[in-house]
């Protein structure tokens, strides 16, 4: 049984703060870490808003995007923020943009803020981790009836049905 999605996203700012906070903590830059955590833990999450409109257009209806299952109706998970692959860049970009030190610190908490989500992410849907992997999600045509274990399809088909989708 899925958690309430304001306990994912709550669970998912605390992570997200604690993850920036202990990167900025070790270079004694603790806000800068904390904001950038928040971006890169949190503020990934902003992909759901686009594939929102990706799926409904500009007809915003509060409850559809609350269920967070747009990929009912389009079938498709793409979620372009949410992937592994993005982790080594911007490692290598933290590490060549060493000598710009804000820049570089703040490109560590997000990664981590980033890992951390994903991370959890993987035990509160209870996704695979390679469904966060933008390669392998490509590779399956983000064809969410590919991604998404039987269980997990037939919960959704009940979820569809009940929101007269
Ligand atoms: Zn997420």
């Amino acid at each position: 049984m899925p958690i309430p999605l304001s306990l994912h996203l709550f669970i998912h700012f605390i992570l997200a703060v604690l993850a920036g906070l202990s990167v900025g903590h070790y270079f004694n830059k603790a806000k800068l870490g904390v904001i950038a955590g928040v971006v890169g833990g949190f503020l990934i999450d902003l992909d759901h808003v686009l594939e929102y409109f990706f799926t409904f257009g500009l007809h915003f209806n509060l409850p559809y995007f609350l269920t967070g299952r747009g990929f009912l109706i389009s079938n498709k998970i793409f979620l372009v923020f949410h992937a592994w692959e993005y982790i080594p860049i911007l490692l290598i970009a933290a590490w060549l943009l060493r000598r710009r030190k804000n820049i570089s610190i703040f490109l560590l908490a997000l990664t981590f803020g980033a890992m951390v989500h994903m991370t959890s992410d993987c035990f509160l849907n209870n996704y695979p981790p390679r469904n966060y992997s933008i390669i392998y999600r490509a590779a399956k045509g983000f064809n969410a009836s590919l991604l998404l274990s039987p269980s997990q399809q037939e919960l959704n088909t009940e979820l569809k049905r009940g929101l007269n989708l």
